[in-house]
């Protein structure tokens, strides 16, 4: 990864340092600088970034020293394993039981000695150990830069952790499909039928919902559909509280779930009080030591409802409080500029000139439609606009739900 991204930090450490640029209004020369302050992407992708064993580690936590429990080479973090008996297979080490709100936080000052640590190892085996325990591989080469603290400047990403991990997740455990443990008689398990008759009136959602708010969200029963982020926030945001509504045969499980969709709501507000994030601090705290009496049960042999992405909820106020509002850094943005690039790798021999001159374009056209307020004259895509609707939104599509820009893209 480091040797893949060392352009981008040359350039990012020559722009730290100042690059010669001209002021039109002054006619005169300046240095202009610019600071990377925020990393993001899933976890694998930051992993790598960070130089870090990531989710496959025996500390997978990139905000804190949390000791993983393997499990078949898996390692689950559970806050409480006092349920776990150790053997050859599941050595456990570390405490018992951790507390939600003293979770041992890793520092930038630690992280960066274990780097060194792991770098100046004098045998591969010591690095090996060492990269093992302290869960990171050695210096990243971001850590060269002034303006990113470890690991506070690598929040986790909301969508992957709420929308691709947690929200998919809970819903294999109500149609009893996640991994291989038992769902029989459990409280969250839905009766299929239900779950078919949950899909059908989703579906029937979808005529009363503004297409402003994103693509309908399909038949959720059906094996195989195709469910977008984007389909599975307006799902739980608008959708499930009504359609899950006395469907579990305990309704504490329909309790848990709306706790995590009014913590969710509070995430996703504009503007955060700090009274605001400390209810978000608090919400998901009481919310994953719920999970954990009723999906894990604190039995052994549910370890594996335990994954690293369950425990990173704990982190996210403390990311909010040092990085903003999670819509100000997740992913919908560049996921949807992704998308975007694909029709530019038509050229299978030149796919890299083809992504950079399709990006150079849309870059032009893009700064044309607002010097000129263009946007309508420029429209690419005019018959997907509802010219009837104006939804409240930000004009840098960091809020796409709202957001009529991110149709023009
Ligand atoms: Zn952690």
């Amino acid at each position: 990864m480091d040797s893949f991204c060392y352009p981008l930090y040359v350039e990012l450490i020559k722009l730290e340092l100042g690059i010669e640029a001209y002021d039109g209004t002054r006619e005169q020369l300046f240095l202009l600088r610019a600071f990377l302050i925020l990393v993001f992407g899933d976890i694998p992708a930051i992993s790598l970034m960070m130089r870090m064993k990531g989710h496959n580690g025996l500390r997978p936590c990139r905000m804190c020293n949390i000791r993983g429990v393997t499990v078949d080479k898996v390692h689950y973090v559970p806050l409480s394993r006092s349920c776990v008996v150790q053997t050859k297979d599941v050595p456990l080490l570390g405490p018992r039981e951790y507390r939600a709100t003293n979770l041992p936080l890793r520092t930038h000052d630690q992280m960066m000695q274990q780097a060194k640590e792991v770098h100046d190892a004098i045998t591969q085996t010591s690095a090996d150990n060492l990269a093992k325990e302290y869960g990171i591989k050695g210096i990243p080469a971001l850590s060269h830069l002034s303006s990113l603290t470890f690991p506070t400047s690598f929040p986790f990403d909301f969508m992957h952790l709420i929308w691709e991990n947690t929200l998919k997740n809970l819903i294999l455990f109500w149609t009893g499909k996640f991994k291989d443990i038992d769902h029989k008689g459990k409280g969250y398990h839905i009766a299929k039928h239900i779950w078919e008759e949950i899909g059908r009136d989703t579906v029937a959602c979808g005529a009363t919902i503004p297409a402003s708010f994103g693509a309908p969200v399909p038949n959720i029963s059906k094996e195989g559909v195709t469910m977008t982020s984007e389909m599975y926030t307006n799902w739980t945001l608008f959708i499930a509280p009504v359609v899950l509504k006395g469907r579990f045969p305990q309704p504490k499980y329909y309790d848990h779930f709306m706790r995590l969709v009014e913590t969710i709501k509070l995430c996703l507000a504009l503007e955060l009080t700090d009274e605001m994030i400390k209810q978000i601090g608090k919400g998901f705290k009481l919310w994953v030591e719920d999970y954990e009496k009723l999906y894990y049960e604190k039995k052994q042999e549910r370890l594996s409802t335990c994954p690293l992405t369950i425990h990173a909820l704990l982190h996210i106020a403390d990311s909010i409080k040092e990085c903003g509002p999670v819509w100000a850094y997740w992913a919908y943005p560049m996921e949807r500029h992704c998308n975007t690039l694909l029709p530019a790798i038509r050229s299978r021999r030149h796919p890299y000139a083809a992504i950079a001159a399709f990006v150079t374009a849309m870059a032009q056209i893009n700064q044309i439609r607002l010097i000129y307020d263009a946007e309508e004259q420029l429209n690419l895509n005019p018959d997907k606009i509802d010219k009837s609707y104006s939804p409240p939104g930000c004009k840098l599509c960091s809020f796409p739900l709202y957001c009529r820009r991110t149709y023009l893209l």
